[in-house]
């Protein structure tokens, strides 16, 4: 019998591997160091008051087809609660929503986006500028700008101060996890094109109504009923390489002998799995070290009274980009999470500093909580959240499987947000690079099995007319 697959990493990418190919009847060992699944997107006991919370809220969208089938196969899906709507904290007023309404895209939002009062006449006439400009690039026009900032594009376009402090750079620093003016132009473009504009299914936000870590709960038994295993706690220590290929994965418990490896663990901590040899023999692991990290800081805030009424506001223009309420816990207590990205001035806070600042945001929102504090909260601060997706990130990023560029190890596959799949540091990417290294095994071995990924969210006729 052929030796397993040893897949180290037990987040998205180890787990979308681990299942792809346990599905087409590989079997598989899939190590994590934790006592959990689900790396960066995972819950954790508060040893403080004995409730399981997530380490931060994590957004997926309609665009996300790979994470969706991925949670299909876990037999999760009706775990996520699907919000058409979006709500932009507009103080004292009423929030302002934006939604898809009837109009074709590209022209879904317009109805709620001209209703928006927090944005101005001319801001909101320098916004459809932008909005226009990037329909009319395209993919084509998107890939031109690789490697520019954002800000760039902004400019060229004159967007207003407002434009940008108010809408583009919530929006951007959310989903690129750096601010406008840092962010590879290409990526934030991707985001409004592919998530935004083509369609009225990709917009639409998916937040899982259980905590993280139990959308993993699956795994283990689908693993064993493939003739795999998940073994938890258990700590890679190096890669096993003969100077052609690697033999298996030398661990905390001795030495795990496989058909191939796929490494589904931050390019920081493959470093340290790899010998200077074998680094030396993979075009792909020589950037390793130069690929930079950004911050997200998530809030836990309790309360003993009820003080949102929607399931989520935007914070347009403040310090605090998101509060998601999410419900009463066990404690009756009404708890509510903010989310800071690209946290850089936040890390060096201490707890009651971060809270104070957050309930400043929170009383601007919200004005009848004025004078109410929380009664009882919890800090987590991501230092190494995501990949920093400034300009020239791209040139970092290897891809899964090795290449006639930059060579690789036969039997050596990469996995993990931060690898090329074109997507930003997501749970998406996520688990099309965990697909991709799937793939890459299965050309390896000459099985027909290979799935390939699930195809992107067609755009409306329309949009495809207009040039998306
Ligand atoms: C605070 C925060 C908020 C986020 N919000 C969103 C969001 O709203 N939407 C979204 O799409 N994405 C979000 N992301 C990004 C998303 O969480 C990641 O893109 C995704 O989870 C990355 O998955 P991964 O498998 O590539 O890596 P990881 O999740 O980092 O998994 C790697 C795993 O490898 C394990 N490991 C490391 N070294 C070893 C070793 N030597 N041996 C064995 N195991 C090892 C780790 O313990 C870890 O479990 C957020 C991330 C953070 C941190």
């Amino acid at each position: 019998m052929r030796l397993p697959v040893a897949i180290v990493g037990g987040g998205l990418a180890g787990i979308a591997a681990a299942i792809r190919l346990v599905d087409a009847g590989e079997r598989v060992v899939l190590l994590e160091s934790r006592k959990k699944l689900g790396g960066r997107a995972t819950s954790f006991v508060d040893p403080r008051t004995g409730e399981t919370l997530d380490n931060c809220q994590h957004v997926l969208m309609g665009s996300c087809t790979n994470l969706l089938d991925l949670y299909d196969r876990l037999g999760v899906l009706s775990s996520v609660q699907w919000h058409p709507r979006v709500w932009w904290a507009n103080p004292p007023r009423e929030p302002d929503v934006m939604m898809p309404r009837w109009l074709p895209a590209p022209g879904h939002f317009s109805l709620s986006f001209l209703r928006m009062k927090f944005l101005g006449v001319a801001d909101k006439r320098s916004i459809a500028r932008a909005m226009w400009r990037l329909i009319r690039l395209g993919a084509e026009g998107r890939s031109q700008w690789r490697g520019r900032s954002f800000g760039e594009f902004l400019n060229e376009t004159n967007q207003t101060v407002a434009a940008r402090e108010l809408f583009w750079d919530p929006i951007v620093t959310s989903a690129c996890n750096v601010p406008c003016d840092r962010t590879d132009a290409f990526h934030a473009m991707y985001v409004f094109q592919q998530g935004f504009l083509q369609d009225s299914w990709s917009p639409v936000m998916g937040l899982s109504s259980v905590p993280l870590v139990s959308l993993y709960d699956p795994a283990e038994e689908i693993l064993r009923a493939g003739g795999g295993e998940l073994r938890l706690g258990v700590s890679a220590l190096a890669l096993a390489f003969d100077g052609r290929r690697v033999t298996g994965v030398v661990t905390d418990e001795g030495m795990i002998e496989s058909s191939s490896v796929i490494a589904a663990v931050p390019p920081d901590r493959l470093v340290r799995l790899c010998s200077p040899t074998m680094r030396a023999a993979d075009g792909r692991l020589a950037h390793l070290d130069e690929i930079q990290f950004s911050p997200i800081l998530g809030v836990h805030m309790f309360f003993d009274q009820e003080i949102m009424r929607t399931p989520h506001l935007v914070l347009p223009g403040r310090a605090t980009h998101w509060l998601f309420n999410k419900g009463v816990d066990s404690q009756g207590r009404s708890h509510i999470h903010a989310v800071i990205s690209a946290a850089d001035a936040w890390m060096e806070l201490d707890e009651s500093e971060i809270v104070s600042r957050v309930m400043n945001d929170v009383h601007w929102a919200l004005p009848h909580t004025r004078g109410l504090d929380p009664v009882g909260f919890r800090t987590v601060k991501e230092k190494r959240a995501t990949f920093a997706c400034i300009p020239g990130i791209d040139d970092l990023r290897p891809p899964a499987v090795r290449d006639g560029i930059r060579g690789g190890i036969d039997n050596l596959f990469l996995a993990g947000d931060w690898c090329d799949t074109g997507w930003p540091a997501t749970m998406e990417g996520a688990v099309r690079s965990g697909y991709l290294a799937a793939d890459g095994i299965f050309a390896s071995i000459g099985s027909t099995k290979s799935g390939g990924l699930i195809p992107n969210v067609q755009p409306s006729g329309l949009a495809r007319l207009l040039g998306l």
